[in-house]
């Protein structure tokens, strides 16, 4: 049984990579096969089954030999008698370092940890992280895995696991662009943390989407015929939301529980060969259905958005009232979107394509400049010795959704949701975070304290030889913002 997985899942590498080390792979799978014999998940089937469930993940993310053989032990050095050194000898220290990662993270208990310990698992992450990105994705795979299969374990296990998913993985998923792993991460932890919530969002939404879904089909029709017409090849998926994000939607209080008020509920993506394409294909989706006027086009590849997402987004009007959101991307766009660092490794490959097997080094999965977030995080983990404020700004800026303001002048900027004037004002410049007095959010007056959304245009009042207040730590929620307001003070002597 085991092995016929594995054959299967030695045929999707070779459809992908040919080149792979396949001779690597069955080694590893040999060596974890038996180093985990005898050994059961709850549920009653051979441990194995879960590494090789690992490394299917991976493999479907078209991943490189060693990271799949690192899948197929990423569990050994955790739940056997197999030591670190031991990997190293065999199968070289790439793999054991990744492995050993792997094990590191696996072993910080995230939850009913105390807040030092839990600190310290975060540190480790993060310079684990900073060398090779392949650790935080295996560990996605990992983890998407055990939620597949949590049923069996006990409640306390599965509301740990289900709680750490939401508060730390997910939001790792998102700091990797990796929407797709995001959204099913959070959808499988749902019902083990909300379970009430989580059937009430099922309920309530059922109809909706069933009622959109009828028009969705007949409109999907009518574009690709519109597309064909004029010579455009395209595919065109649709996407319910996923439930989890539904439900933190509706429980926003300018939506209160309307489900009317979602716009998103369905998300027809058109996919094109090339940028000419998308804009042809805006023009055809607004002759065929009204535009939605309240949303307007926000186009995401004229103006990238800071972690490099590019996209045309429309919302048209499907039928009574009921509103849907279209989404224009290139084919190159589409697996940034969905895939994140992953679609990133695969394009940096084809460009150099000699770099293949063995000459590929281990700094090509370092994480890439438009990461700049891992620097960050490491220059963080050295500052912020107590683990108190650590966990807090983790809490409040890394780890928080991300809401994307722009400046007047129409540039785009990436903040933690929750975020204020001060905390923009500090990203685009400290002389500016320093200096403002006042803020105005698509032009209205707010105050400094006010919450940012999505979408909303910020202007900063400025006034010469303005200093910032103390009380300003008391609200901004970015660390960027709280160090410079402390420098600030450092530099005046107060
Ligand atoms: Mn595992």
């Amino acid at each position: 049984m085991t092995s016929k997985v594995f054959q299967k899942l030695l045929l999707k590498i070779r459809k992908y990579n040919a080149q792979a080390d396949f001779e690597l792979i069955k080694k590893a799978f040999e060596f974890a096969a038996y180093a985990h014999q005898g050994q059961k998940r709850i549920s009653g089937e051979d441990f194995i089954n879960h590494p090789l469930a690992v490394a299917d993940i991976l493999a479907n993310w078209k991943l490189d030999s060693v990271s799949i053989a690192a899948g197929l032990l990423h569990d050994v050095v955790e739940d056997t008698e197999v030591k670190k050194e031991e990997i190293e000898k065999i199968f070289g220290k790439e793999i054991a370092n990744l492995v050993d990662g792997v094990t590191k993270v696996d072993k910080t208990k995230f939850f009913g940890s105390k807040e030092d310990e839990f600190a310290e698992s975060l540190r480790k992450m993060i310079l684990i992280m900073a060398k090779d990105m392949r650790v935080p994705v295996i560990k996605l795979a990992d983890r998407y895995h055990n939620l597949q299969t949590l049923y069996p374990l006990s409640k306390e296990k599965q509301q740990r696991i289900a709680q750490e998913t939401i508060d730390i993985y997910a939001p790792l998923a998102e700091r990797l662009s990796m929407e797709k792993m995001r959204g099913e991460l959070e959808d499988l932890a749902f019902p083990y943390i909300y379970p009430q919530e989580y059937q009430w969002v099922l309920a309530y939404s059922r109809p909706y989407f069933e009622k959109a879904g009828r028009h969705i089909k007949k409109i999907k029709q009518r574009l690709l015929e519109a597309l064909a017409e004029e010579g455009i090849k395209a595919k065109i998926d649709d996407r319910r939301k996923h439930l989890y994000s539904l439900y933190l939607k509706l429980c926003r209080p300018e939506v209160d529980k309307n489900i009317n008020k979602i716009y998103d509920l369905i998300t027809l993506r058109i996919i094109l060969n090339t940028v000419e394409e998308c804009y042809a294909a805006l023009r055809i989706v607004h002759k065929i259905c009204k535009p939605f006027p309240l949303l307007g086009i926000r186009d995401w590849i004229a103006r990238p958005k800071p972690n490099g997402y590019r996209s045309i987004h429309t919302n048209i009007f499907v039928s009574d009232g009921q509103i849907a959101e279209i989404q224009i991307r290139t084919w190159e766009m589409h697996k940034q979107a969905e895939n994140g660092i992953i679609a990133y490794w695969h394009y940096s490959q084809q460009k150099t394509p000699r770099l293949t097997r063995g000459q590929r080094n281990v700094s090509f999965f370092a994480p890439p400049a438009e990461l700049s977030w891992v620097k960050e995080l490491v220059k963080w983990q050295k500052e912020i010795t107590d683990s108190k404020e650590f966990i807090k700004y983790l809490k409040s800026d890394f780890l928080k959704s991300r809401i994307f303001v722009f400046s007047s002048q129409g540039d785009v900027y990436d903040l933690p949701e929750g975020a204020t004037p001060i905390d923009f004002a500090y990203a685009l410049h400290s002389q500016l975070g320093n200096e403002a007095v006042g803020a105005r959010v698509n032009g209205t007056m707010v105050r400094l304290n006010h919450s940012l959304k999505n979408g909303d245009v910020v202007e900063i009042i400025r006034k010469k030889g303005a200093s910032p207040s103390k009380n300003w730590l008391n609200f901004v929620v970015t660390y960027l913002a709280k160090r410079r307001i402390e420098e600030y003070f450092k530099k005046v002597g107060k």
